[in-house]
């Protein structure tokens, strides 16, 4: 992987998603560590009034929002697919924070690297799409694409200074969830969206938070932590951390682990992606390990969160299978969350899934549109 994108450099920011968990704490880390920033495009969703209180305090030359806004926010306003894509090639920017939710990730992120434009990523699903395209992409244009998960921040941390030196193992690290501890036939009773979204560690968005507790999210990371890396499926191990206080490790040729520590705080990797590999002085809390003074690990239980193998089995199927797991993933999802489907319907909805379908090769965008274009037609099929 190469360097981040320097401090100098990340003057110009646009941040998709600005509204959103990932947003709101980019723009709070700019606001209060990183003075040259210059927030020049930001992009909404449905919280128009918090959306107006951004643009007055960023000023941003452009803004994307679903609808027109009613009232003159004093800069460009664009609207609909074309002009979403038009914020993540605006002129001025250096970098774009991609903090979009779900599939509507990746078509921002390849604009982002064919504009020539660092990508500070926290669109994990863009990854797991279309990662081969990503990486092509961003190496043939010279660019940066740089993590904004806490996990692959970490392991992009420990491998600094690491040039030459041979990885033989990523432990990428769990919370496990709020289901951990529970048994498999109290989950398939009781697990409800409002349990789910009860997160112990993290604040964060509804899908992710769902994707945790079902731990799909660590085998969407697994998938980015492939594609980041360049390591082979068996050199990624899975631990379950549940402080979350280790946010990943990294094991050399000759044994030792390297680990990256640090409080849950989004902020931190946000910020690493931005400036990394140099580092900024924060005025955020700091770890205090006499009062995390336990810190534990387990081994994931794939019997009782099903999605972990899903999300193995469809990286091993390849080409167009990450796709199509991720569509459905994210349909389930929304499912679950406005009651309609059950916890365990999740991961039997996307077996059916990968079951029925005929994996194609990736070698365009398109090829991820057609697969995310069978997965809509299969869930309109799914009797619920
Ligand atoms: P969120 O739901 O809080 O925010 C997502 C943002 O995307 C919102 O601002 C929303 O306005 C916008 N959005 C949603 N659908 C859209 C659409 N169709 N078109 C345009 N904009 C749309 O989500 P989040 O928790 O901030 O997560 C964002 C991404 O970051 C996800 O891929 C997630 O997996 C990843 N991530 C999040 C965290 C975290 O702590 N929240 C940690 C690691 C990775
Ligand atoms: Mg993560």
């Amino acid at each position: 992987m190469g360097a981040g994108v320097a401090l100098d450099i990340a003057r110009g920011i646009a941040v998709l998603g600005a509204t959103g968990s990932i947003g709101r704490q980019t723009l709070d880390a700019v606001r209060q560590c990183l003075p040259h920033g210059r927030v020049r495009v930001l992009t909404g969703y449905r919280k128009t009034a918090e959306m107006a209180a951004l643009v007055a305090e960023f000023s941003p030359e452009k803004v994307w929002m679903p609808e027109p806004p009613a009232d003159n926010w004093g800069c460009e306003v664009v609207t609909g697919e074309e002009g979403l894509l038009s914020c993540a090639r605006h002129e001025g920017v250096d970098v774009v924070v991609n903090a979009l939710v779900g599939r509507a990730g990746l078509a921002p992120t390849l604009a982002a690297i064919q504009a020539g434009k660092h990508v500070a990523l926290a669109n994990k699903e863009s990854l797991v799409t279309a990662g081969a395209l990503i990486m092509a992409e961003a190496r043939a244009r010279g660019v940066n694409v740089t993590p904004i998960d806490s996990e692959h921040s970490a392991i992009w941390q420990c491998l600094q200074g690491n040039e030459g030196n041979a990885v033989e193992k990523i432990i990428l690290t769990a919370s496990g969830g709020p289901f951990r501890t529970w048994e498999r036939s109290r989950i398939a009773r009781e697990a409800t969206a409002e349990e789910a979204l009860r997160h112990p560690n993290w604040h964060m968005g509804p899908k992710i938070t769902i994707d945790s507790a079902t731990l799909m999210n660590k085998g969407l990371e697994y998938m980015e932590a492939l594609w980041l890396f360049g390591v082979r499926p068996e050199q990624v191990e899975i631990l379950v951390h549940p402080q979350s206080i280790i946010h990943s490790m990294v094991q050399f040729a000759d044994g030792s682990v390297m680990a990256q520590m640090g409080l849950p705080d989004m902020r931190l990797p946000i910020l690493y992606a931005l400036t990394g590999p140099k580092r900024v002085e924060t005025p955020f809390p700091r770890l205090d390990l006499l009062k995390h003074n336990t810190l534990t690990f387990e081994a994931p239980e794939e019997e009782k969160f099903p999605c972990l193998a899903l999300a193995k089995r469809a990286a091993m199927l390849g080409g167009t299978a990450p796709a199509v797991m991720n569509a459905v993933n994210e349909w389930a999802v929304g499912q679950f969350l406005r009651g309609k489907i059950t916890f365990y319907d999740i991961s039997a909805i996307i077996s059916q899934a990968l079951d029925s379908y005929t994996v194609q090769p990736l070698t365009k965008a398109g090829d991820v549109w057609a697969a995310e274009a069978w997965a809509n037609n299969f869930v309109g099929r799914v009797s619920i």
